[in-house]
């Protein structure tokens, strides 16, 4: 998708901050956080919302949150905890039409979310 920021990052167009990448999966830190750690996990290959998944997609879901567990790690937050958010669509606040993970850490979160 030639207008999607988040492929521009998956071809190189533009760098963002990686902190993980392989064949599937790129995740870099987001550029207002809202947490001390806020990371985004995103699928290499271009998919809009969850709504948009298809059966054929089950892997790739599976690897972001593999990735995710990986970050945390690396991160240092996984034993003090993290969460992990898919927003879909305008209610939800997706701002960017290209499937995104959230993962924050580094502070107490309040549940429910806002
Ligand atoms: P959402 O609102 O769930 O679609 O999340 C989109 C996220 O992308 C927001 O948290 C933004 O701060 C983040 N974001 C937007 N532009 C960039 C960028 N250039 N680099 C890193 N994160 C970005
Ligand atoms: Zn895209």
């Amino acid at each position: 998708m030639s207008d999607c920021l988040f492929c521009k990052f998956v071809n190189g167009d533009i760098k963002p901050d990686t902190v993980y990448e392989d064949d599937d999966v790129l995740a870099f830190r987001d550029i207002n956080p809202q947490a001390p750690t806020h990371i985004l996990v995103i699928p290499k290959q271009h998919i809009s919302t969850l709504n948009d998944l298809q059966p054929k997609d089950e892997a790739v879901i599976g690897k972001l949150y593999l990735a995710a567990k990986k970050v945390a790690d690396q991160e240092g937050i996984a034993d003090a905890g993290y969460r992990t958010v898919i927003n879909c669509n305008e209610q939800a606040g997706q701002t960017v039409f290209h499937i995104h993970l959230h993962l924050l850490g580094g502070r107490t979160m309040a549940w429910p979310p806002g």
